[in-house]
């Protein structure tokens, strides 16, 4: 882009000046020049000059009083992109984003743009086709695009110079030979709507009301919250597809958000049975191509339907008409590096901004929800019951402490018993535990060393499979050792604890003939893996899964009837306020995955409190046991939602800075007698990467503006430099 000639000209007459946003971590737009003839308005997708690049960025406002004297400094927008403008709605989310969580506008901003790494959308659009003769020089380069091309069709051009591994410019050659054409791409095929008639299923009595009340938010229309509330293998999806259909019917697009992208694959199949296509994907894992057609598909409107984990929330969405939170108790919802934010929430705040319904689906809701649905804020819908009369899992104890495992093993004798039943039945049965690798520590008999990450404050998690020690915090890993470092001891080197490896260990040895699978995520790398695992588990060829919290959201295993958490106290007394509703959540969840198809389930709780409260309410299947005295806990302590949470990580790469930095901040924390500062302490974990962290815990009344204190605490305070990076997480998760 030739700008000098530009700014010639433009300058003559009266200049235009518009603020744009770029995305990148800076809250305030920058002003640019519009050059002469090229209209442009709030919302506009523009390219423009940013140091020596160029990025993709968008016209936030018209510059209101641009001072003249500045012109001449200002660059000028580089080109207007041929994609639909970022609506106000959108635009209005992302401001409303970074103000409550206090990241940069820019980087919530970068969220709504990512159609794929260098390849903006108008870029996408030309493509080039081989038309003439091959030139007369004939470079190796060159023979590769003409080889990429020799089907004659319309390529890419930034694909087919990736695809050829040459640069743009050896395209650029070809074309000026004439060997080349370039031609504007058609637009990305449309993809096939969804038939809201195509499966649709008998609705149990007991589903039907429920039925009626998603139809009804749909049909409406407008800006309601629902909370989806009904046992694991109720219905909740196929009740919510009733919602979804009504939407397509209206001609209107539909956001689902699933917590964890491994839970799609199952996801997409089931959405096809019901409306005949698969609706799109918007995650991680697609390839960029697929991502800028996706981006388009979505902001133009072609897509109807879109599941995606978080990060699909922030889609420029051409006509969104209603959104889907699935599981929308997860913790995976919390993003937690880049901007803060917990996507549950901002969908909610989404749709209030673009006055649509929003449907929050969960067995077992987050206490935030719940209060929010006991205040009458979000209308309750109720799935009592199992569809098909399939019962509940009944969920016993074992007490460890009567019962417990021979040394060294993690079975009890009462669990062993049980997996050997289902096993003679030719049933399944899940062991589930929380913890990845082979063993959570790795010590010397002979001199006590425990093996230790050196840059964090963690053990080294034994990881079998992979014959290697790993740090589950900064992946730091080495290759397991044969003798101690410390003290040279041979043969001296011990695992303590289980992982689910080593429970498969276990398990194979107390049931050599069975068929064990170790379900974790770092076992698991793709959504293709898991489709294929889940599937091997559906059709009866494993007899024990052995698996971690990934097999504990959302899926359907029919012949499993068994579940044995083999550490239920795992979660709790960690010091973390939201510990006992964890617990609750993941328990439940876990052990809803038995029992779904036929036969009754049966949940196994190895535990060495039976009598904690969270047990008993498990065992009892009294949800109102453990919600009222969670609520009225969270109400006496003044937690959330009763109270807002912030906490501010300050960390560095020497203690003293840190430490020094945290204690000057919380001296000059503002006072107010609504809000308490808590701190500085040691964060949780202390040491990550070689980072030493610190954390101010902010506790407030719940009608304070938390952020706008923070905003205004942290203007006055001290500023970061150097290798000190204070990060801010508006309603943390976890502590
Ligand atoms: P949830 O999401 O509440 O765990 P699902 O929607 O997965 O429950 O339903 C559990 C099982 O019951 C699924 O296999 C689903 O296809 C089946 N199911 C639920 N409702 C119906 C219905 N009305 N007709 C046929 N099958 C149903
Ligand atoms: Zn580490």
């Amino acid at each position: 882009m030739d700008h000098s000639t530009r700014q010639t000209t433009s300058s003559a007459s009266s200049t235009r000046v518009v603020d744009v946003l770029v995305p990148v971590a800076l809250n305030q737009a920058y002003s640019y020049r519009v050059p002469r003839g090229m209209e442009l308005k709030p919302g506009d997708v523009v390219c423009v000059p940013l140091g020596p690049r160029e990025v993709v960025a968008v016209v936030w406002a018209e510059n209101a009083t641009p001072d003249p004297r500045l012109h001449n400094r200002l660059k000028d927008v580089g080109e207007k992109l041929d994609v639909p403008p970022l609506k106000e709605e959108l635009r209005h989310l992302v401001d409303w984003v970074s103000n409550y969580t206090l990241s940069a506008r820019g980087m919530v901003l970068r969220m709504c743009l990512r159609m794929g790494e260098n390849l903006g959308p108008e870029r996408m659009r030309l493509g080039v086709r081989l038309v003439g003769e091959p030139p007369r020089r004939l470079t190796p380069a060159r023979r590769r695009v003409i080889e990429v091309l020799s089907d004659g069709l319309l390529h890419g051009k930034s694909e087919a110079a990736r695809e050829a591994g040459v640069s743009a410019g050896v395209i650029d050659g070809l074309v000026d030979e004439g060997t080349l054409a370039i031609e504007v791409m058609p637009p990305p095929l449309a993809p096939p709507a969804p038939d809201p008639a195509f499966e649709q299923p008998e609705f149990s009595s007991l589903q039907r009301s429920a039925v009626d009340a998603m139809r009804a938010l749909a049909a409406n229309g407008s800006f309601h919250v629902a909370l989806l509330d009904g046992v694991t293998g109720s219905g909740k999806t196929e009740v919510y597809f009733e919602a979804i259909a009504e939407t397509v019917r209206r001609a209107r697009q539909t956001l689902i958000l699933m917590p964890e992208i491994a839970l799609t694959g199952q996801f997409l199949d089931r959405f096809a049975q019901r409306f005949g296509v698969r609706p799109l994907e918007w995650h991680s894992e697609l390839t960029p191509r697929t991502r800028a057609r996706n981006w388009a598909a979505i902001a133009s409107g072609e897509a109807p339907v879109v599941v995606g984990a978080r990060s699909a929330l922030f889609m420029p969405y051409a006509d969104l008409g209603l959104i889907v939170v699935d599981e929308e108790h997860d913790q995976a919802y919390k993003q937690s590096d880049g901007a803060h934010y917990h996507a549950r929430d901002m969908a909610v705040v989404r749709a209030r901004i673009e006055k649509i319904p929003i449907i929050l689906a969960s067995a077992t809701p987050s206490v935030e929800t719940e209060v929010n649905a006991r205040k009458g804020r979000y209308q309750r819908v109720v799935l009592p019951s199992r569809f098909g009369g399939q019962h509940m899992p009944h969920i016993e104890a074992i007490d460890l402490r009567r019962a417990p495992p021979p040394r060294g093993r993690f079975i009890s004798p009462p669990l062993a018993e049980q997996i050997k039943f289902a096993i003679e039945k030719r049933e399944q049965a899940l062991l589930f535990l929380n913890r990845r690798g082979y063993a959570p520590l790795t010590l010397c008999r002979a001199c006590g060393h425990r093996f230790a990450c050196t840059i964090c404050d963690a053990w080294l998690v034994d990881h079998r499979f992979r014959q290697r020690l790993v740090c589950h915090h900064c992946g730091f890993s080495m290759p397991r050792p044969n003798i101690c470092p410390h003290c040279a001891a041979e043969e001296s080197l011990v695992a303590v604890g289980p992982g689910v490896e080593r429970l498969q260990e276990e398990a194979a040895q107390l049931f050599p003939e069975a068929r064990t699978m170790v379900l974790s995520s770092d076992l698991i790398t793709s959504i293709e893996t898991m489709r294929s695992e889940l599937n091997e588990i559906a059709e009866g060829r494993v007899d024990i899964i052995i698996g971690t919290q990934l097999v504990a959201k959302g899926h359907n295993f029919p012949r499993l009837n068994l579940v044995g958490v083999v550490d239920a106290d795992l979660g709790l007394g960690n010091g973390d306020p939201r510990a006992a509703e964890r617990t609750w959540q993941l328990l439940n969840q876990v052990i809803g995955r038995a029992g779904r198809d036929q036969g009754r389930g049966v949940g196994y709780l190895q535990t060495h409190q039976p009598e904690h409260p969270v047990m008993k309410a498990l065992i009892a299947c009294d949800r109102e046991a453990f919600y009222g005295s969670e609520i009225d806990a969270r109400e006496r302590t003044g937690y959330p939602p009763f109270g807002r949470l912030a906490s501010l990580i300050i960390s560095a790469g020497d203690r003293p800075t840190a430490e020094g930095f945290a204690r000057k901040l919380a001296a000059i924390a503002p006072i107010d007698e609504r809000i308490q500062v808590l701190g500085p302490a040691e964060a949780p974990l202390a040491v990550i990467k070689g980072r030493y962290r610190f954390r101010l815990l902010v506790k407030s009344l719940r009608n304070v503006d938390l952020s706008d204190y923070l905003r205004e605490w942290l203007a006055a305070g001290p500023k970061t430099k150097g290798n000190l990076k204070l990060e801010v997480d508006v309603d943390p998760q976890s502590f």
